[in-house]
């Protein structure tokens, strides 16, 4: 029997009764999981497993797919709260379905998302955890340097086709440039940089 603590990131019914769930766990990292009769009203586990809950689980691992046996609910997001958050909520998923690989644990991603998952996925935390993720997996620079001359002074402004900083003498060089401001994460402009940003990492993977 293994056990780990994992954060539901997509569940597809199988067969009438049966459910294959992707879960991220915090020693195991991505993996799949067989979920046998969860769909039926009597199942222990279908309350438990919802996506983007986080649960205690228990799994036998044998021959093809690991499958539950057991789950303790740790926490949910508030379900009235994502309601307005669904474009949030996508942004996050979509990123870890696609780009995430099976079986590479990541406790510092681990965790960001679990504090993602308990702020019911505000802009500034979701923005916050994309970029650490894109660093952590390797697609993302750090933010160093301007991206057209290389210096690490002054970089003040963002290079939206690029997703990438520009400091003071070259922003105005750049097609389309925004002003950092204090707090980037929260705004618009940095949103969809991001987003596009990450649709052409998902197309060149
Ligand atoms: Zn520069």
């Amino acid at each position: 029997m293994s056990r780990d603590t994992v954060i539901v990131l997509k569940s597809v019914n199988y067969s009438e009764a049966d459910k294959v769930l992707t879960v991220f766990g915090k020693h195991l990292g991505k993996f799949a999981i067989f979920a046998k009769s969860i769909r039926k009203i009597t199942s222990k586990n279908r309350g438990n497993m919802q996506t983007l809950s986080t649960c205690d689980i228990s799994f036998f691992e044998g021959k093809g797919l690991p499958v539950l046996t057991e789950s303790q609910l740790l926490s949910t997001p508030d379900t009235d709260i994502l309601k307005d958050r669904f474009d949030n909520v996508k942004r996050v998923l979509v990123m870890l379905n696609r780009i995430l690989q099976e079986n590479d644990p990541n406790q510092k991603v681990f965790e960001i998302l679990l504090s993602v998952c308990k702020k019911n996925f505000d802009i500034e935390s979701v923005n916050k955890f994309r970029v650490i993720f894109l660093k952590e997996m390797g697609f993302l620079q750090d933010f160093s340097v301007c991206n057209i001359c290389g210096k690490s002074k002054g970089l003040k402004y963002m290079d939206i086709s690029s997703f990438a900083l520009l400091c003071e003498n070259c922003y105005s060089k750049a097609g389309k440039s925004y002003k950092l401001g204090d707090n980037p994460y929260k705004k618009e402009f940095f949103t969809q940089a991001l987003d596009i940003y990450i649709d052409r990492v998902i197309k060149e993977i």
